[in-house]
């Protein structure tokens, strides 16, 4: 699913956004501060950003510049005034789109869309699906890494392994045995009760409350599913 980043401080405005674009499929963040805004924009991974230009603290035109100098991401700006729109034009701050307040949602949505498309195009040529996201959670396959809420995790090995398996099956339910199989092979050592281990290991890791695990959920009578 893609990760949408909307820093408006407006809360009513970023709200009905949210609403709208996690009805049309995208999984939305909001940050209602620059500061705050500018972090998330950084550190974790979005596909777009919906970046409004009159913010408290940092505003959007410095919050655009700095995301610039490290991400490609797409970034739409908001602003209520036109004079505004031409400003960020004449600065070249590389801002993909802008749009002028009020807009209408089913326009903003189309905007969105059409950008992640266009930036699919662009980056599927170049980069791998080296990169799984499941709500809070990033993979970074290529470093093993895991990042909640972006901050790196500790993770064994096998704790990886185990998590990147179900992350890349998401929605099935898996028997113990199965999944011993896969992340130890039958002939090492170790019995099933080592999944169990290992799962109550990565629930306490990658769950806001481990337990009533969000993500990992026990199957009474089958064994784990890994939920998307
Ligand atoms: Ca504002």
């Amino acid at each position: 699913m893609k990760r949408i980043l909307i820093i408006e401080d407006e809360t009513v405005i970023a709200e009905v956004e949210k609403d709208y674009l996690e009805a049309s499929g995208y999984e939305v963040e909001v940050a209602e501060s620059g500061v705050t805004g500018l972090q998330k924009a950084i550190n974790e991974q979005y596909d777009l950003i919906i970046l409004d230009l009159m913010l408290p603290g940092v505003d959007g035109f410095e919050i655009c510049k700095q995301v610039r100098r490290v991400k490609n991401v797409p970034i739409l700006m908001v602003s209520a005034k036109k004079e505004d729109i031409d400003k960020i034009r004449g600065l070249g701050l590389g801002a993909d789109d802008y749009v002028i307040k009020p807009f209408s949602l089913g326009e903003l949505v189309a905007r969105v869309k059409a950008h992640l498309t266009r930036y699919d195009r662009l980056t599927n040529q170049a980069r791998p699906a080296d990169e799984l996201h499941i709500r809070g959670i990033r993979i970074d396959r290529r470093a093993r890494k895991v990042f909640v809420g972006g901050e790196e995790l500790s993770l064994t090995s096998k704790e990886y392994d185990l998590l990147l398996f179900m992350a890349l099956h998401p929605n099935r339910a898996f028997t113990k045995s199965e999944l011993f199989e896969k992340i130890w092979g039958m002939d090492s050592l170790g019995d099933l009760a080592t999944v169990t281990v290992y799962i109550s290991k990565l629930r306490e890791k990658i769950e806001p409350n481990p337990s009533k695990p969000q993500y990992i959920e026990t199957i009474w009578g089958v064994g784990y599913r890994f939920n998307l």
